[in-house]
This record gives structure tokens, sequence and C-alpha cells, in this order.
């Protein structure tokens, strides 16, 4: 991958509103907290937008888009760091809002790696949740520190979450999903979430369905082909 990203220093100095979300619900007319002075209004922009929801190597997109509806008070990200597929997710939420106006607003995609630059974009304490959905295996032992869920990641995102927020993963690659188990439950910031409350949630059917790699595992439906999960909750310390 061509490692020249453009990242900001700290992260309110970036601005979603122009680029990512210039139509977010929250900035409607009707938003009584909305200041008309310009200089404020820059000052505005450059914080009150912001995403608290991330799908991380989010591929072509299909569970950035089928959040959007699901979670209307959010703000979803689609991370991906190759520019081809980041284009191809960006074009389909323009098509996306163009078919259904008004709706689409509260999503968007960002071409980085997610692995590097998180801080740089997201305060800590300002996420609600964070998917891999399908993440690269990386099979090989000698590979297994370039895994995107790794302890020393897990610490990043456990910064990056809110006391409560959750860390969702899903793969059809049973010794990665052990792996996400055995890192994530042995990270003192999170703990697991029982099987009644990912049943409840509907995030987890989300991403078991609406995922591209999910619709492969479903089509192919190979025995002993299956789609394993986990969601973790940040814990409420320090
Ligand atoms: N989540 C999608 C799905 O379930 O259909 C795509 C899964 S695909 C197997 C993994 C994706 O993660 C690829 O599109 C890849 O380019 C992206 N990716 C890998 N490393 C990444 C990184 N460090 N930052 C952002 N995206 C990354």
């Amino acid at each position: 991958f061509n490692e020249n990203f453009d990242y900001p220093t700290r992260p309110d100095l970036f601005d979603w509103t122009e680029d990512h979300y210039p139509n977010h619900p929250s900035l409607s007319p009707h938003d009584d907290t909305k200041p008309n002075d310009d200089v404020i209004s820059t000052f505005h922009s450059l914080s009150s937008v912001r995403p608290n929801v991330l799908d991380i190597g989010c591929g072509f997109g299909g569970l950035t888009l089928a959040l959007s509806p699901l979670l209307p008070h959010h703000t979803i990200l689609g991370l991906e760091i190759r520019a081809k597929v980041t284009e191809y997710v960006r074009l389909r939420i323009v098509a996306h809002r163009k078919e259904h106006p008004g709706q689409y607003q509260n999503c968007s995609v960002m071409r980085t790696n997610a692995m590097k630059y998180l801080v740089n974009y997201f305060p800590g304490g300002s996420l609600d949740k964070i998917f891999f959905c399908f993440p690269d295996p990386h099979f090989k032992k000698k590979n297994h520190p370039r895994r995107i869920v790794s302890e020393r990641l897990l610490t990043e995102y456990a910064y990056l979450l809110k006391p409560g927020g959750k860390l969702y993963c899903i793969t059809d690659v049973k010794d990665l999903h052990d792996w996400h188990v055995e890192k994530c439950s042995a990270h003192p910031l999170f703990v697991g979430c029982s099987e009644e409350e990912m049943v409840a949630d509907p995030c987890v059917e989300l991403m078991r369905t609406e995922t591209e790699e999910g619709k492969k595992v479903e089509r192919e439906g190979r025995f002993g082909h299956d789609k394993y999960y986990m969601v973790y909750k940040r814990v409420d310390g320090n």
C-alpha cells in the first residue's frame, strides 16, 4: 500500500463536516445549538460532527451503509486502506443519498491505515462502537503482529471507546476468532457480552448479514464454514 497518508496532528484540527457529513441531521437549520457567527461556526463545524461508530476495514461498505438507518442518531465512518475500494464506497454513499433524499447523511468513508492513525482522528472516549468484520487473518505466526486486533491495539481501542462502548469482531476463520476471544478476554479494559446481549443487539445481525464477506460465506455455504463473532464492552474504568 502507498503509505503516504495525510492525517491531522490532533483530532480537533479535522473538519468532518465539509467532506464527510455536509448535510448531517445535527446540522439542520432547526438546530438551535447551531451558531450564526462565522468564526464560531467554523469552530462548531470542526468539533460538533464527528464519527462515533467505526467500521474498520469496511471493504465495499455494506455494513457502513446498513448501520446508517439502524443508528440514525450516530455518525458512522467506514475506514479502508485501499484507495479504489474507498472511492467505490464513497460513490456508493453518494448514490444512496441521491436515491433516498435526507437519508445516509450520517455515514461516510475515509481512506487511512487504521492500525496507525486512529488517535490522530478521534479523541479519547469519543466512540460508541468499533466493528472489525472479517479482518485479514494473517495466518502465519510471523505475521500475527499484523493482525488488527492485538494486545497493543486493544489498548488504543479501549482509549478511544466510551465506557460501555462496544467492540465487535466477526470472522469465518475459527483460529482468528479464538485469537480475538483470547486477546479481548485477557485485556483488563474489556469484558465479554453475554449471548443474550449479543442476540438482542441488532448490530450483531447486521454484521453477519450485511457485510460483503458475510454474504460470501452465506453464498458459499460450505460445510464447516461458519461465521464466528463476539462483542466486548469497554469497562467503566480508567
Ligand atoms: N469488512 C468488510 C466485509 O466484511 O465485507 C471487508 C473485509 S476484507 C477481508 C478486509 C478489509 O480490510 C480489506 O478491504 C482491506 O483493504 C482492509 N484493511 C486491511 N488493513 C487495513 C488497515 N490497516 N486499515 C484500514 N483498512 C484495512
